[in-house]
């Protein structure tokens, strides 16, 4: 790779080399059903910003989700991550009865990442079954997260992340790597937090610019500062769930494989259905249309080929010995 010096080198290789130590070879496939993209916030990065209005609006009926979780199970996922835009709409007992359908029905794990909620929300997907939660913290500099999120603060948050480790979820965290405005220190500082916060997972990846939304015409994240935030994310987390993020497959080809060489060790596969993909466009150059069974089935390939293999257990946590 062109961004190889050896500095560089040296950092991939004991990332590579912790990851191996402390979560092994094997790489976690979580598929990835982006249910709603129905949004209310206003973030300015974000192409599913209530003020696009060039996006069509959905959100999936219960059964069709359902119905797409038991295609990810019969594919033999053990976990589907269930996303959509924030949307207060949402009732909470709706999805919890979801959950508990998704985890006790077809004995699915499931990740929930449904925005910023109140701590009862949170407490009773708990309950209904869910076990980990996705709230990446997007940048731990308040000032900078002022300037990107015109209706939401920083405190709030940090909030919702202590009350989702309070609750006894595996927390998922994590940062965009060049966003505007956002200097080497603040990148620093995203590490330092999901360290303190001690993170069961960590997603990094690369701002990319999205149309019809303030920030279009800014540059996109650099793949580099991308490969070594996830390398020195390693490195202090050297438990965590390192995922190759989507982004990062934008920002390059088969980025997602490359931060597997870089501390990953875990591959979101997109299962939302073709209908709805095209419209979660929270950036742009998402879409795959990829049969699912071939997505996966090339995705095992590709990994014989690095020296590592899709793990066949749930995937939880390595940091306890029971979730
Ligand atoms: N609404 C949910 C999750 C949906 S967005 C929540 O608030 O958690 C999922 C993630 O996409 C965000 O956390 C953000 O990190 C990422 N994202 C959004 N816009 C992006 C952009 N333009 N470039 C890169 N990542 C982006």
């Amino acid at each position: 790779m062109e961004h190889e010096g050896p500095e560089l080198l040296y950092l991939r290789e004991a990332a590579d080399h912790v990851r191996s130590q402390h979560v092994g070879d094997e790489v976690h496939l979580r598929a990835i059903i982006e249910f709603s993209n129905v949004c209310t916030r206003s973030c300015y990065y974000c192409g599913l910003r209530r003020q696009n209005q060039t996006v069509p609006r959905y959100t999936m009926q219960e059964e069709e989700l359902l119905a797409q979780a038991g295609f990810a199970a019969e594919l033999r996922y053990r976990t589907v991550v269930l996303q959509s835009g924030e949307d207060p709409g949402l009732v909470a007992e709706d999805l919890a009865r979801v959950v508990q359908r998704v985890t006790a029905g077809l004995g699915l794990v499931v990740t929930l990442s449904v925005g910023e909620r109140q701590r009862s929300d949170y407490a009773s997907w708990y309950r209904a079954g869910a076990r980990r939660y996705l709230l990446k913290h997007e940048t731990a500099d308040p000032g900078l997260y002022r300037s990107l999120h015109p209706d939401a603060g920083w405190d709030r948050r940090r909030q919702c992340l202590l009350w989702l480790k309070e609750l006894g979820y595996q927390v998922g965290s994590g940062c965009m790597v060049g966003l505007p405005g956002q200097t080497t220190a603040m990148l620093a500082d995203d590490l330092l937090f999901m360290q303190e916060l001690d993170v069961e997972m960590a997603g990094i990846g690369p701002f990319i610019p999205s149309l019809n939304t303030p920030l279009a015409g800014e540059p996109v994240g650099s793949a580099a500062m991308t490969w070594k935030m996830v390398a020195l994310a390693r490195l202090l987390l050297p438990q965590a769930h390192l995922p190759g993020t989507t982004a990062t497959r934008v920002r390059e080809r088969d980025g997602h494989l490359e931060a597997l060489r870089w501390g990953a060790n875990v591959l979101m596969l997109n299962l939302t259905p073709p209908p709805y993909q095209d419209w979660y466009q929270i950036y742009p150059g998402r879409r795959q249309h990829v049969d699912p069974r071939t997505q996966r089935e090339l995705v095992v390939e590709r990994l014989q080929k690095m020296g590592r293999r899709a793990g066949s257990g749930p995937g939880h946590s390595v940091k306890k010995a029971t979730w």
